[in-house]
């Protein structure tokens, strides 16, 4: 029997054998995770009635990657979608005070988020004729271009903010936001090119028969992120195997010997799915210079700070996802996510949860501050951003050293380096958020395309 060994029981690896079972059902897959539990990023805790996302809070449906996973797991009928309020109503905290983020055009028209002049440059965007720049841009420099100077301090950080907790000067807008540049090449225009792939995909929901597509939405489920992951590990049921790290990897003619902390497994082909470091340091003696490439790719840290408290003590009940501080503001804050707001059943009757992102590339200095000064802080601004009166009645803090990977400019060209040495190492793939796409959804995309390439290989 034919045996694949996939490093990483995160989302990315777990769907890649769950796919590739699916490919070929004769094939043995084994999922090493050193964690007790898989899952990697995502997972669920509960506390006493408050229901703690260590990572992810939801995923989006953007494309159908997640909900057809979802589907296959047979979990559907488990899902749950954001509140309405939380898809409409999204602030920045500026000045002291929660704004509110346009929803549109005629939004954008009333916000006091910019000046006469930076409306008049992002709302003429579709009529800028800016040269594409011929080199990798990073995403301020392009939303510069593009819409002004304004729209990037604002809108840009706090996009950057919401997804990565990166900096916009450094983030390269083909890896981090692939639609925008090809938007600008194809139609001249990213606001022209959101249209017209808003009508693409309304004709295509007419060819298949279906009603025209809402706005995309964010979903989870009753019981949080953990179903997924805990799904994907229930059907590949011994296939998992926590507690074991791979340390190295080496090719023996067509096959490869997995170097583990727990001893060595034979694998007719190894999918690298843990993270850039992680996958650094077991490539390091098969080739060096790959795993230099692989290793440089950067990570932020982020600590996240669940707060809860009464409801009686938030003099206003947010009805809405949250806010972003943008990081030129430089707060200890990231950003709050109003957790109970977002999704049912996130705190007990009477209360509240919200999580605050702490971090980040603006702010890495947060991250060292002991749990106590983390939780008094973000009490501090949420009392600033919310007017809340009494002491937090819960607080959790959950730390990731390295939590999000950052695609600084030039990361596409080191992806693709990456991709010409692996394909010099038939049977070995390289897989994960480190490369195309940090979302649920991209992970979800690259482990399926990632299994039907291992499938094809294993075939030969
Ligand atoms: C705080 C936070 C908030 C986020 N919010 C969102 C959100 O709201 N929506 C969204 O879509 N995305 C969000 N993301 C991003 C998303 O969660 C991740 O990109 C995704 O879960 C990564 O999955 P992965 O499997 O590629 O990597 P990981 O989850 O990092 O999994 C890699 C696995 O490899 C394992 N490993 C490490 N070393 C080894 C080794 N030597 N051998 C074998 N295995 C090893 C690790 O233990 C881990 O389980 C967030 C991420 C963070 C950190």
């Amino acid at each position: 029997m034919r045996h694949v060994v996939i490093a990483g029981g995160g989302l990315t690896g777990l769907t890649v054998a769950f796919r590739l079972r699916q490919l070929q059902p004769d094939l043995a897959v084994t999922v090493l995770e050193p964690q007790p539990h898989p899952g990697g990023n995502i997972g669920t805790e509960d506390h006493g009635g408050f229901r703690v996302e260590r990572g992810p809070n939801g995923f989006l449906d953007r494309t159908p990657a997640v909900p057809d996973l979802v589907r296959d797991l047979g979990l559907t009928p488990r899902l749950v979608a954001a509140s309405e309020g939380s898809r409409k109503n999204r602030y920045l905290f500026l000045g002291g005070k929660l704004r509110k983020l346009p929803g549109g055009p005629l939004g954008l028209l009333t916000t006091r988020l910019l000046s006469l002049r930076g409306k008049w440059a992002m709302l003429t965007e579709p009529w800028r004729k800016s040269a594409a720049a011929a080199e990798d841009e990073s995403v301020a420099d392009f939303v510069t271009r593009r819409a002004g100077k304004e729209a990037a301090d604002v809108f840009a950080d706090a996009l950057v903010t919401g997804i990565h907790a990166g900096d916009p000067a450094r983030l390269s807008v083909a890896a981090a936001f692939p639609r925008l540049p090809v938007m600008e090449r194809e139609a001249g225009s990213v606001v022209r090119g959101f249209m017209r792939a808003a009508k693409q995909r309304r004709r295509d929901a007419e060819v298949r028969g279906e009603p025209p597509p809402g706005p995309q939405r964010m979903w989870s489920f009753r019981e949080g992120l953990r179903v997924l992951v805990d799904g994907l590990a229930a059907a590949l049921g011994p296939a998992v195997e926590c507690g074991v790290a791979v340390r190295s990897v080496a090719a023996h003619g067509p096959h490869w010997r997995v170097t583990t902390d727990r001893g060595v497994r034979g694998a007719d082909a190894v999918v690298l799915a843990c993270p850039a470091r992680e996958q650094a340091e077991v490539l390091a003696d098969l080739d060096p210079a790959l795993a230099e490439d692989v290793g440089g790719i950067a990570y932020n840290r982020v600590a996240v700070v669940a707060l809860g408290y009464r409801a009686a003590d938030c003099p206003v009940a947010p009805d809405g996802f949250g806010y972003i501080a943008p990081q030129n503001t430089r707060r200890d804050v990231l950003g709050v996510q109003w957790c109970s707001a977002i999704f049912p059943d996130r705190a007990p009757p009477g209360c509240v949860l919200w999580r605050a992102l702490c971090g980040g590339a603006n702010r890495p200095d947060v991250f060292d501050w002991d749990d106590d000064t983390l939780g008094r802080a973000v009490h501090a601004e949420v009392r600033l951003a919310m007017g809340v009166r009494g002491e937090p009645v819960f607080r959790r803090v959950v730390r990731w050293p390295r939590a999000i990977p950052q695609y600084h400019v030039g990361h596409l060209a080191r992806v693709a380096r990456v991709e010409a040495k692996e394909a010099g190492h038939p049977g070995l793939f390289l897989t994960g958020n480190a490369y195309r796409g940090v979302a649920m959804g991209d992970c979800v995309e690259q482990g399926g395309a990632v299994a039907a390439r291992v499938a094809a290989h294993i075939a030969v």
